[in-house]
């Protein structure tokens, strides 16, 4: 199918973009890789009368290595991501990530930023944020703000970003010392949307005990889900298969109602969840154990 008829218009600068916005409100749409954009145009499920084209704004594009984190501009490509020496050197883990999303050509035009933006609950990069606390950075008419990932996934598809806003910058914080991780999923093709999936983190003291556990499943629920309990479980703990069926028994058991559609039932989604966690941990505490 085609798109419905828009106006298209490519700013250069960031405040071009916030004006832009406040003078067409709900009626525009940045448009940045449209790797999911052009699919909802086409399919005529969002009809914006405008298209912000947000790709030859220099400022949204970077990779910088900042005190214990990493920050990426919004616009940055995730074939880029992929391809930096520093993200393969000091953040594994969002290597790793970046290699779970899609196929090369769709990397090549998406962004992070526009996946972060975009917010499917089955896709890896929210819930990257959510497992590392990420900070989104915003632009709007009252000026810059940063969101945490808890604030900032809503719901299906849906944000806290108000109408006018930008999302400028994502900060991932880098894992600290003698933490292993791990993501688990499961998808029909390689390159698709996971039907359920898991990360993880786990940091270890010297003598083996848990310090610290990171737990996020997505493809289950309306945004990607942290499982807090199944995290407190684990610390204080010397982790081992008790610990970890245990724990991915208590996460799986306290999705309130997973996702059910003519890819899984929800049955099935909690019971993949389950399994999925419980090797997240395993592998993760096995890395953490190499790590240290
Ligand atoms: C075949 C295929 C397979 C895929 N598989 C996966 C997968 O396995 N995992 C996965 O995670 N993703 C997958 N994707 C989606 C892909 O990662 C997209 O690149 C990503 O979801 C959106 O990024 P984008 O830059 O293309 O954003 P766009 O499509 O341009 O925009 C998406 C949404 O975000 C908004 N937006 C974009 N940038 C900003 C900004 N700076 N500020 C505010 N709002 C903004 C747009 O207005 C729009 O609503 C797949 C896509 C395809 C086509």
């Amino acid at each position: 199918m085609k798109p419905p008829p828009f106006e298209y218009t490519a700013p250069t600068s960031i405040p071009e973009v916030v004006a832009l916005l406040q003078e067409h409100d709900f009626e525009a749409k940045i448009l940045a890789g449209g790797q999911s954009l052009m699919p909802l145009l086409n399919m005529r499920l969002a009809r914006p009368s405008i298209l912000i084209d947000v790709a030859r704004i220099p400022d949204l594009d970077y990779i910088r290595a900042t005190d214990g984190s990493i920050a990426i501009g919004a616009m940055t490509r995730q074939r880029s991501v992929e391809l930096a020496d520093t993200v393969r050197t000091s953040h594994p883990l969002l290597y790793a990530t970046t290699m779970h999303i899609a196929h090369p050509q769709n990397r090549n035009q998406g962004t992070l930023g526009g996946s972060i933006a975009h917010a499917d609950p089955a896709a890896e990069y929210p819930a990257l944020a959510l497992l590392l606390d990420a900070e989104m950075r915003a632009v709007g008419p009252d000026g810059e703000r940063t969101i945490t990932a808890t604030d900032f996934f809503i719901t299906y598809l849906t944000t806290s970003l108000e109408a006018a806003e930008v999302l400028t910058e994502v900060r991932l914080p880098l894992l600290p010392p003698r933490t292993g991780w791990s993501i688990q999923e499961l998808t029909r093709r390689h390159g698709d949307y996971a039907l359920a999936g898991v990360m993880a983190t786990i940091t270890l003291d010297g003598g083996g005990q848990c310090t610290e556990a990171r737990l996020v499943l997505f493809g289950v629920g309306a945004t990607p889900i942290r499982a807090s309990n199944a995290e407190q479980m684990l610390i204080g703990t010397k982790p081992g298969q008790t610990e970890f069926v245990a724990a991915a028994a208590k996460a799986s058991g306290d999705l309130d109602e997973p996702l059910s559609d003519v890819h899984a039932s929800a049955e099935y989604r909690r019971d993949l969840a389950r399994v999925l966690t419980r090797r997240a941990l395993a592998e993760a505490t096995a890395n953490a154990a190499g790590a240290a």
